[in-house]
């Protein structure tokens, strides 16, 4: 019986992945590297501060110069979740970094989850993440029950590791805002020992006392280090040099994030996690998710045309070459397969662009409070919370609304006459099928990322160049800086080129499924066949 099965099962998985692994051998890793806050544009913009990493993925990948998210809520956890399972919010369900329970009543995170425990490689303790509001599966998950190999990833963010990871993994490690990297219950059981072997050697504080500079030379970089609107991080000028200052505080730890000897860490222990696990070496395929999340805390600090992001840049693509370089030797060129992309874009900060602006949050309350007062809803105030763009309103108050057309229209108007506000929708507009197939660009993008009780009641549009929140600059629209990011697939499998077609960050799980031969179960992006090797 057992020796049926044994041959059924054989026979069944010899199908599923015979078209691929005739044409092309499996690769042994599956890479996926998120820079995070990559606008595409830097890949042109700034090749001339490019040798290594980023030089070699774009000339001898596959470079799809026309890749956009196309849906409107472009932020980190979305961009991971989408990344890393081939499909859309509206399907995955993550719509925000946090967003508004209803339930609770309070704000949770999207990789909040109270039943599990912080694993700690520090001395930390609390209520820790996973990916139990994630509704879809990853490709990493799925790698590991079709093809029992590993999957490990990292980044500074837990959205990030957890967006790339899926449900289960091997290990999952990010780093705790109070300085201690970290996992949880949903994915060991314990410390991992080459994790704490790794940070043992390579504590935080090595880099304390260390000054960032530019790597280049002063010249080499476009525009001012002193730009309007340019922020002060942590204590830090707008200009170079910033200084990292002693070790093992928070401000510490604050600024050797937003500094690029972070993502050097970062690269470091992927070294470790290929090296220790034999990621690569075995008789299957695993799995390697990495984030560099410093771009991003970078770009909302300093904004994208900052020398510090222009810094930045230029020593990822040393990183990302190491990286390369590192995978060559210890799995073998062309052995594996490697996708490079953005979670978001950015916008430029918007005190350096004509008519750009700043939305800001208690104005919208302002605006609704006054039409439902005017209207006899009483004395407010009737909004429960404003997450990025979604507007929650209290309890019983969308339900009136529904029943009352005349002031749901005075609320949108409303609204919508505001400084920087392009367009207000409702969720009724946006909450169908039928919007999300809509030919209207702005009802589909928002129709995209609308997840059915985890969305807000109102869905703010803002006007080009105009950012949500009273930030030095971020992303999270559908304008065009925040959805264009890289898409980039190199190594086993990839017919190189720069390729024109149209193509989204939800392409990459399904492609890399293909190359590595295993079947997603519902994916809303589609395999990117002009990349593949025939
Ligand atoms: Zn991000």
């Amino acid at each position: 019986m057992r020796r049926i099965a044994l041959a059924v099962a054989l026979l069944l998985s010899v199908r599923t992945v015979a078209p691929v692994a005739q044409a092309q051998p499996r690769p042994k890793l599956v890479v996926i590297v998120v820079v995070d806050q990559m606008r595409a544009d830097y890949l042109t913009r700034y090749a001339s501060l490019y040798e290594k990493g980023f030089k070699r993925l774009t000339t001898e990948g596959a470079w799809f110069q026309n890749a956009a998210y196309p849906y409107m809520s472009t932020l980190t956890c979305v961009g991971h979740t989408t990344i890393g399972t081939g499909t859309l919010p509206f399907h995955h369900g993550i719509i925000q970094n946090a967003w508004y329970d209803r339930g609770s009543g309070k704000s949770i995170t999207c990789t909040a989850d109270p039943d599990t425990t912080e694993i700690s490689y520090g001395k930390l303790g609390g209520t820790a993440d996973s990916a139990h509001l994630m509704m879809m599966p990853s490709l990493a998950e799925t790698m590991k029950k079709q093809l029992k190999g590993r999957s490990i990833t990292m980044a500074l963010k837990a959205r990030s590791a957890i967006g790339l990871a899926g449900h289960e993994a091997d290990a999952v490690i990010w780093l705790d805002e109070r300085g201690a990297w970290e996992t949880s219950s949903a994915f060991a059981k314990e410390p991992l020992g080459w994790v704490a072997n790794f940070i043992k050697a390579n504590p935080l504080e090595r880099d304390a006392d260390k000054t960032w500079e530019r790597v280049l030379p002063a010249d080499r970089y476009t525009g001012a280090d002193d730009a309007p609107g340019e922020g002060h991080p942590n204590g830090w000028s707008s200009t170079f040099p910033h200084p990292l200052g002693v070790g093992g505080d928070r401000l510490y730890y604050a600024r050797w994030i937003t500094s690029p000897y972070a993502d050097a860490y970062v690269e470091q222990m992927a070294e470790a996690a290929v090296d220790d696990n034999k990621l690569g070496q075995g008789e299957t395929t695993d799995f390697l998710g990495i984030s560099f999340s410093t771009l991003d805390l970078i770009g909302h600090s300093f904004g994208p045309r900052s020398h510090e992001m222009q810094d930045e840049l230029a020593r990822l693509d040393g990183v990302i070459g190491r990286l390369l370089d590192h995978l060559d030797e210890k799995v073998g060129a062309g052995r594996y397969v490697l996708a490079l992309s953005a979670d978001h874009g950015v916008a430029d900060i918007p005190d350096q662009v004509q008519g750009g602006g700043r939305v800001v949050t208690s104005v919208l309350q302002g605006s609704i409070d006054a039409v439902l007062k005017e209207a006899g809803y009483g004395d407010g105030p009737f909004v429960a919370a404003v997450a990025g763009s979604d507007v929650y309103l209290k309890a019983g108050i969308s339900d009136h609304l529904r029943q009352d057309a005349k002031t749901r229209k005075a609320v949108v108007e409303g609204l919508s006459r505001l400084s920087g506000v392009a367009r207000v929708l409702t969720a009724d507009e946006v909450s169908t099928a039928a919007a999300r197939g809509s030919k209207d660009p702005q009802i589909r993008a928002t129709a995209l990322s609308y997840f059915a009780g985890r969305s807000g009641d109102l869905i703010v549009i803002p006007k080009e160049n105009w950012i949500m929140g009273a930030v030095v600059t971020t992303h999270g629209t559908l304008n065009a800086y925040d959805q264009q990011v890289p898409v980039v697939l190199f190594g086993a499998g990839v017919r190189p080129g720069v390729r024109g077609e149209a193509a989204t960050p939800a392409d990459i799980a399904p492609t890399l499924a293909a190359i590595a031969g295993v079947t997603l179960e519902a994916p809303d992006g589609k395999v990117l066949t002009p990349a593949l090797k025939k």
